[in-house]
């Protein structure tokens, strides 16, 4: 996983505990970053939600998953909810999958077939 520190935003080398340029604490600072994005998840701008949704997924947040479920369960717009199933489907943890399997049950019917759809396909490496 690539890391940004959240201070300057320089990348970071894998497994580096400080900033190189600017020796923030990265552990902190990736915590701190995940909960922006947590919080992103519920900003009234859809492109921010987005992705805040796609980037919690590629880091694989475990924190995400039952936002997710929320926000599916919630008032949300098939774009929306599409990405939260490839971000759910990405975190690949048991929970998620419990999470996806519901979906394939969602209200709506959009929702549904691209929940059956991802789960008959083969997870992306
Ligand atoms: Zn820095």
């Amino acid at each position: 996983m690539r890391t940004f520190c959240s201070k300057c935003f320089a990348e970071s080398d894998p497994g580096a505990c400080t900033c190189g340029r600017c020796g923030a604490d990265l552990a902190q600072s990736a915590a701190e970053f995940e909960d922006k994005l947590l919080g992103a998840l519920h900003h009234p701008i859809p492109d921010h939600q987005m992705t805040a949704v796609r980037v919690l997924g590629e880091r694989q947040s475990t924190r995400a998953i039952s936002e997710f479920a929320a926000l599916l369960g919630g008032d949300v717009d098939y774009y929306l909810a599409r990405e939260i199933l490839l971000a759910l489907r990405r975190i690949a943890s048991p929970e998620s999958e419990r999470v996806l399997v519901e979906a394939t049950r969602h209200r709506s019917r959009l929702v549904r077939m691209f929940a059956k759809k991802l789960a008959s396909t083969r997870r992306p490496e």
